[in-house]
This record gives C-alpha cells, structure tokens and sequence, in this order.
C-alpha cells in the first residue's frame, strides 16, 4: 500500500476565513483545536460526516431491514473494539470529519456503550455527535445523554399503533420507544422520527405519525424502503417513491409547504401550518441527494463506504490491526476518496459483492 503523497484527485483545501469553526461550536468545551481542513472528493464534494456503525445486532426484527430469523451476526472477533473505533474516529477527525453519527444495528445494545460515548463526545475537532436509535432500552439513558452534549437523536418510528409496530417489528416493544420519545422531548433534544413507507404495512400511518409534529417540535421523515433487508426484495417497484408520499401528506394538508433544506441535507423538508415540527421525505432509494452527499461510512467490522449502496470499499479495521500508522490509515481514506462513485446508481453498478440485499444493520443506514 501507498502510504504518502498521493491523494487520487482528492483535494484538501484550507478553509477560507471567516467559515465558522472552532472552539465554540465544539461538542467538547475544552477543545480550542480548529479545524485546518475540508475534506473534498473526486467530484469536489466536501465531506465532513462519519456514520459509525458500532454493532450488526440488534433487538427488532424489523421487517425491511431483517427477515423474521434475523441475520448471522459477525464474530465477535470481527468487530471493532472501541479503541479501535476511537482511534480510526480521531484520525478521520483529524482529516477534517466534523460530525458523526452513532448507528448500528442497535447501538444501546452493544455493553459499555455509554462509556464510549462519553470517551467520543471528549474528542477535540468533533462539533456534533448524533444517534440513530430504535429506542427500545434508550429511554433511561436520554438524561446521560444530554449531559455528553448529544443534541440531536433520531428515533426509528414506522407507526403508532402498538399491534403494527408488532407486525413490522416482531417485537412487543411500541411503549418502550414511545417512553423514549417522551424522553427526549422533556430532555430538549432535538428529535427527529424516522418512518420507512412500506406497501400495504403502514401506508395508512402517515397521517398520525405526520401529526406527532403539530404539537410536539419534531422533525417526521418518511423515508422510501430500499432493498437492504437481508433477504430477498420485498417488491417488483419502489411503491412509496418520495413523489407519491408527499402526494398523500399533500391530500391531509392541503397547505403543506416547501421549506429550505439544511445543507447537505437528505430529506426535502416541509412545514404544515399551525405544526409546531416538520415533515420531511428522504428519497433514499430513488437518491436524489448524491450530488451534495458528504458523507462516509463505517460498518461494524471497519469496511470503509464512501456510498451506501457500494459494497465496502476497504477494511480499515485490518489495515489498523496490521500495524497501520496515523498516516497510513489517513492516505487509505484519502485514496478511497480520490475513486469515489459519482452517485448511489454509479456505486451500485461497480460492487463486486453481487446485488444490493444485505441487512441495513450490517450497515448502520
Ligand atoms: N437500529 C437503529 C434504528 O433502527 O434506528 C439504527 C440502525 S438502522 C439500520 C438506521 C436507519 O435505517 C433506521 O432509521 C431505519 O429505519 C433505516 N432503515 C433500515 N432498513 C432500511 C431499508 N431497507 N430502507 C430504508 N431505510 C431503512
Ligand atoms: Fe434493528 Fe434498526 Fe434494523 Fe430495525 S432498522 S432491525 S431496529 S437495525
């Protein structure tokens, strides 16, 4: 392997004057380090978002991202260990990563997981740390959480009728994860559901789940299922395209508006009138939002993805655990970000791992 000096077309340019960055913005208070750089692709997309997988298990079965059986879990050995994590985190941080979000399978799941994060939420360099939860032994953990400086989770909701959640589920844990969400609403933390629209499952939850957002400040985002289920497609056609969806909010609230959209953000986001929240659509299968994707990903074993329907692009967990330095492991990801696929289309054209069906937990979403 390369280990210096070549960076593939990926450009590190230093920041003009005047971005906002530095202590102030940091998650962690202590930290006075500013950020030197911005990290950019082939296709001259800045990138400064980590999503980091840190486990492939999990405690639903939901059914667009598992069959019933659930999936064959990783050796052990296989995974990342936390220092491990912490270590490629800082390096990736150090490259000019600004933002990470905790994902999984089920992250609460996985032991001493709050130590973690409470190690994560000290790095200096880091301005947001967030977490994609499913919520079911999350509800006891939100007051630790608001004190590491988390200000933001998302919730994996698809309906709010208990038997569905069942169905959709094959768990019995709907109030659970509906304690949770109080939970974060009391604590302050902002909060966003996240809602898969399947076919004939719970295409007739949009409009109550859409309604969590009158009263409560919440941002609703319904996201079009795609095929990482970890098993066979589950249709012929995407039946919920982020068209048709925004179709049926639009015949529930007429007067449903168009509001900006965050940057880099992946959702088209909406305001219905009088709503405290929004409503947002993230065309996740028909991916609309390749062109300003900036973010990278990391499954639980360390494969490294600069796209989510690219089959892993190298193990950066092997490379460490073969003696990798800082800078070794630095010019990989730079080297991976120099050949990165134009869009999720181009991504899903050149894997070697055969088609899109892996079980999203393997990936973190
Ligand atoms: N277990 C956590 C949870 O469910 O929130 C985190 C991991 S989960 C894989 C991350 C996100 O991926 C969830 O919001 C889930 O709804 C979404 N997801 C999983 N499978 C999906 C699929 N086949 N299509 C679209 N979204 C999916
Ligand atoms: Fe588990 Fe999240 Fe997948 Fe549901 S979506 S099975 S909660 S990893």
């Amino acid at each position: 392997m390369q280990v210096q000096g070549f960076f593939f077309g990926v450009k590190i340019a230093t920041l003009q004057k005047g971005h906002k960055h530095g202590s102030s913005d940091t998650l962690n208070p202590k930290s006075a380090i500013r950020n030197p750089q911005l990290l950019r692709d082939n296709h001259h997309r800045p990138v400064n978002y980590l999503r980091l997988a840190v486990t492939d298990r999990c405690n639903l079965r939901c059914f667009y991202c598992m069959p019933e059986e659930g999936i064959e879990y990783l050796p052990k050995a296989e995974l990342m260990t936390y220092e491990e994590m912490l270590r490629i985190v800082q390096v990736m941080v150090r490259m000019g990563i600004e933002k990470l979000r905790i994902t999984g399978g089920e992250p609460f799941i996985r032991r001493d997981m709050m130590d973690f994060l409470g190690e994560i939420s000290q790095l200096d360099g880091l301005r947001q740390i967030n977490i994609t939860t499913n919520g079911v032994v999350t509800a006891p953990l939100v007051p630790a959480l608001k004190r590491m400086g988390i200000r933001s989770v998302n919730l994996s909701l698809d309906t709010l009728d208990p038997r569905l959640f069942h169905e959709i589920t094959r768990r019995d844990d709907f109030h659970k994860v509906m304690q949770t969400l109080e939970a974060l609403l009391s604590a302050g933390i902002a909060t966003k559901i996240n809602a898969v629209v399947m076919e004939g499952k719970n295409d007739g939850e949009l409009l109550p789940l859409a309604l969590l957002s009158k009263d409560n400040p919440v941002d609703v985002r319904f996201i079009e299922e795609m095929p990482f289920n970890g098993g066979d497609a589950h249709y012929d056609q995407l039946w919920w395209s982020h068209q048709r969806i925004l179709e049926a909010l639009r015949s529930h609230f007429p007067g449903i508006e168009k509001i900006p959209d965050p940057p880099y953000s992946t959702s088209y986001n909406y305001q219905i009138p009088g709503h405290r929240g929004t409503v947002g659509i993230i065309a996740a299968y028909s991916r609309t939002f390749c062109g300003t994707c900036n973010r990278l990903r990391l499954t639980p074993q360390g494969m490294l993805k600069t796209c989510l329907y690219d089959g892993g692009v190298f193990n950066i967990k092997n490379l460490l655990r073969a003696g990798a330095t800082d800078a070794q492991l630095s010019t990989a990801v730079l080297e991976a970000l120099g050949n990165r696929a134009k869009d999720g289309f181009e991504a899903e054209r050149q894997r070697l791992l055969g088609p899109v069906g892996e079980s999203m937990a393997t990936i973190g979403g």
